[in-house]
């Protein structure tokens, strides 16, 4: 990839795509094209196959996805699975035909089976059943992974997956019902604060264990590998560190300034019990993480205040 390589972002207005925006302009790279939704609906092989003939972009970064919290993706699972499988199979494959040099899809953790070893290893895909609350989502991921893996055999196609942990940042949804854990509880705790009460619930019993990665330093990885790692095994992306729901509440509620208690809501599921990433692999590659965990919850609750709030 060279700094005039003609690259696409699919997915650019979401927590993932414009992370990768901003670390390719970081890294110098000025040729970056998008499309809104209205430019290129990716769920239409048509569109896609016409946006990438007429662009013809050299490098694509998928991360363009229908992506939720645990109740989104336990609620809505015909969308989860039918809207991701659309998004892949067409991305996946006009790029391929269109001529892409290379392509990076994203994967992400919950692909792993529900009672993988801990911490999971990449070798540990489809050797067990999935945890059901995301399943469907984890059936497409699954299916993207092994599309980027038969165009390599068959086509040749450089396609390259990354496995991310659960990620947090600037630019998340902040949706109480669709989001992911570190946004709900930021304005879960906002607006306790703000109405001055005297407890907030977090769902589940506070005992799964969850490791949580910067979305900047994933979109530094994923530049790192689209330009240093070609090969079929997928690659995990975390910082190789989990933490509990309850310690990572108490965390996010000392960053607020909420100083109510915290209630466990056990009526509420707690989805695999815990995700915890082996990044060997990523590190022999020569790749860390940057970002401290209590500094980028602290960036992600200002870019709440300064963005969101006042529209939540
Ligand atoms: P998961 O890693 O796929 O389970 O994704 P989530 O980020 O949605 O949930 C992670 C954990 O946080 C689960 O155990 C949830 O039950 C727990 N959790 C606690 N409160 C909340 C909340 O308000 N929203 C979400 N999404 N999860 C929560």
């Amino acid at each position: 990839m060279h700094r005039d390589s003609k690259i696409y972002v699919a997915g650019h207005r979401g927590l993932v795509g414009s992370a990768i925006v901003r670390a390719l302009g970081r890294a110098g790279y000025g040729n970056i094209i998008t499309a809104t939704h209205a430019q290129c609906d990716l769920t239409e092989q048509a569109a896609v196959r016409d946006f990438l003939a007429l662009h013809k972009p050299e490098y694509v970064f998928m991360a363009a996805a229908r992506v939720g919290g645990i109740l989104a993706n336990d609620t809505r699972p015909a969308e989860f699975i039918r809207d991701n499988l659309a998004i892949e199979t067409n991305i996946i494959h006009e790029a391929w035909a269109s001529g892409v040099r290379k392509f990076l899809f994203l994967g992400s953790s919950c692909i792993y089976p529900r009672l993988a070893p801990q911490p999971m290893r990449e070798e540990h895909l489809l050797t067990g059943p999935l945890e059901s609350t995301n399943e469907w989502y984890a059936i497409a991921k699954i299916a993207g992974i092994k599309m980027c893996q038969a165009y390599r055999r068959q086509y040749g196609f450089d396609a390259i997956s990354l496995m991310p942990t659960n990620l947090y940042g600037p630019a998340d949804n902040f949706d109480p019902v669709s989001s992911h854990v570190v946004p709900a509880l930021i304005r879960k705790f906002h607006e306790a604060k703000a109405l001055g009460a005297k407890q907030a619930s977090v769902w589940g019993t506070g005992t799964p264990r969850r490791e949580f990665l910067h979305v900047d330093d994933l979109a530094e990885a994923c530049v790192f590998l689209m330009r240093n790692y070609s090969g079929e095994d997928i690659v995990n992306v975390g910082t190789g560190r989990d933490m509990s729901i309850r310690e990572l509440a108490e965390m996010i509620r000392d960053i607020v300034g909420f100083d109510g208690d915290i209630v466990f809501d056990a009526s509420r599921p707690d989805g695999t019990p815990q995700k915890l990433l082996d990044v060997s692999r990523l590190t022999a590659l020569g790749w860390h993480p940057a970002r401290d965990l209590r500094e980028g919850l602290a960036e992600t609750y200002a870019w709440f205040t300064a963005n969101a709030a006042s529209r939540a």
